[in-house]
């Protein structure tokens, strides 16, 4: 494309367009893209950039695949989209019979939804009608670690980390919940029994107004990109089952293999009541996330009045959508992400680590296909950016953490180039 025409472009965009987490009045510089291919995205001035961040966490067989295409151009010929309020289709059988079949034992009810932060308050109100359905309306908040984040809708939120939430701003309006201190012992690291100590006392004497426990499994991912010891995760489990409190785990971002399991909960070989999926679901395509339950929870919900789940998107079980996700979950169901997740953790722990002497690092985490750097002090997001695309790489960081999560189809040499342009572009980081 012509430098004047992106040009163009690009003041357009930042007049008129609010992109994600930025100022409209003073906006972040923006790159335009004309195509996608593999594990690179190609920008209209010419760069190919070898992507560090799979659209945040979603194309994880990496972009315009063959399969994937096939899948939504098939399901436009027969239909794209049909209200799913008194009518169902083949797409979505396969999709929650699938969903079911490859989640933890217990959950066998799906909820179709249309985002990550849509399944977290559809998880939420289903958690709070269990209660309320059964006479026991008082269990009406929510307890979850800090550091967690669950999505930008107003129940969502209540449940993010109340500072990098900013929930000081929204008092009048976010529902106050009850936070416990984040996981403290690493993933691989000897199990300190303090560390749930505080989660069990909060827990103990809040029990009867807490409808459940909501927590993203091993890794927390936008606030703060922290990776916890499985032990944890299986005391949650515990500590809701001894107290009757539902567990939610929010696998949006660890579901579909990226923690070197199919799913984080395996790794405490626990199965939550509720479970929340997205992001990865249909490899990148589109929007669409899935509340599962157990058979327990909907029975709760359903027994006696209102007898029904008050909540149904426009365009739940959007054919296109669940075409395409069963076309990414048979490409995870041949297998090939186990090795090649295996592959990207070793050479992302070989790669990285050199990264602990820089000046600039505080600290370096892995787990799966998941490689943290964490600097001193925030990063200066446009500049670092910047060299990174010189660099012919994609990757973005946020305050102090510059993190990737690569395609899974990455090659040895391209994860390199993502490595390397870290190192670099923090070497030169004062
Ligand atoms: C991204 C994310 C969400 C929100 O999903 P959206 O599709 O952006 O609404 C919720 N929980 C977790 C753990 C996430 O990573």
């Amino acid at each position: 494309m012509n430098k004047d025409n992106i040009q163009t472009n690009l003041l357009f965009d930042q007049q008129h367009i609010w992109h994600p987490y930025t100022s409209a009045i003073n906006p972040l510089p923006c790159y335009q893209v004309v195509k996608a291919e593999g594990v690179y995205i190609h920008l209209a001035s010419g760069e190919k950039l070898v992507d560090g961040v799979s659209s945040w966490w979603t194309a994880i067989h990496g972009y315009n695949h063959p399969e994937l295409n096939k899948a939504v151009q098939e399901q436009t010929q027969d239909f794209s989209h049909v209200m799913f309020g008194g009518l169902t289709h083949q797409p979505a059988i396969d999709l929650c019979r699938t969903l079911i079949d490859i989640t933890p034992s217990g959950l066998d009810r799906v909820f179709l939804a249309d985002s990550g932060s849509v399944s977290v308050e559809v998880a939420m109100k289903m958690a709070l009608q269990y209660w309320a359905c059964q006479g026991n309306g008082n269990k009406h908040k929510f307890i979850t670690p800090r550091n967690g984040y669950h999505g930008d809708t107003f129940a969502a939120m209540s449940v993010c980390d109340p500072v990098n939430g900013m929930h000081s701003l929204f008092t009048d309006s976010l529902n106050q919940q009850i936070f416990a201190p984040s996981p403290q012992t690493r993933f691989d690291k000897q199990w300190n029994e303090d560390d749930i100590a505080s989660l069990e006392e909060l827990i103990h004497n809040h029990h009867h107004e807490l409808a459940a426990l909501i927590i993203e499994p091993i890794v927390q991912n936008a606030g703060g990109m922290r990776i916890y010891h499985p032990e944890y995760l299986k005391r949650c489990r515990q500590l809701c089952d001894d107290y009757g409190l539902l567990l939610i785990c929010d696998e949006i971002a660890t579901g579909f293999g990226r923690t070197g399991k199919l799913f984080a909960c395996e790794h405490a070989d626990i199965s939550p009541d509720i479970m929340c999926l997205g992001k990865a679901l249909t490899g990148g395509y589109m929007t669409l996330a899935a509340t599962l339950c157990s058979e327990d929870v909907a029975q709760g919900v359903c027994q006696g009045e209102p007898g029904v789940f008050m909540h149904g998107p426009t365009f739940m079980g959007n054919a296109l959508a669940c075409a395409v996700a069963n076309a990414s979950l048979k490409l995870i169901q041949q297998g090939d992400w186990q090795q090649q997740v295996a592959q990207i953790e070793q050479q992302l722990k070989n790669d990285l680590l050199p990264c602990k002497n820089l000046e600039s690092v505080a600290d370096v985490r892995v787990l799966g296909a998941i490689g943290v750097v964490e600097t001193k002090s925030a990063v200066n997001v446009a500049e670092i950016q910047k060299e990174f695309v010189k660099q012919g790489v994609w990757i973005r960081p946020f305050g102090k953490l510059v993190y990737i999560m690569p395609p899974y189809i990455i090659s040895q040499p391209q994860l390199k180039q993502l490595t390397s342009a870290i190192y670099k572009a923090l070497k030169n980081n004062k």
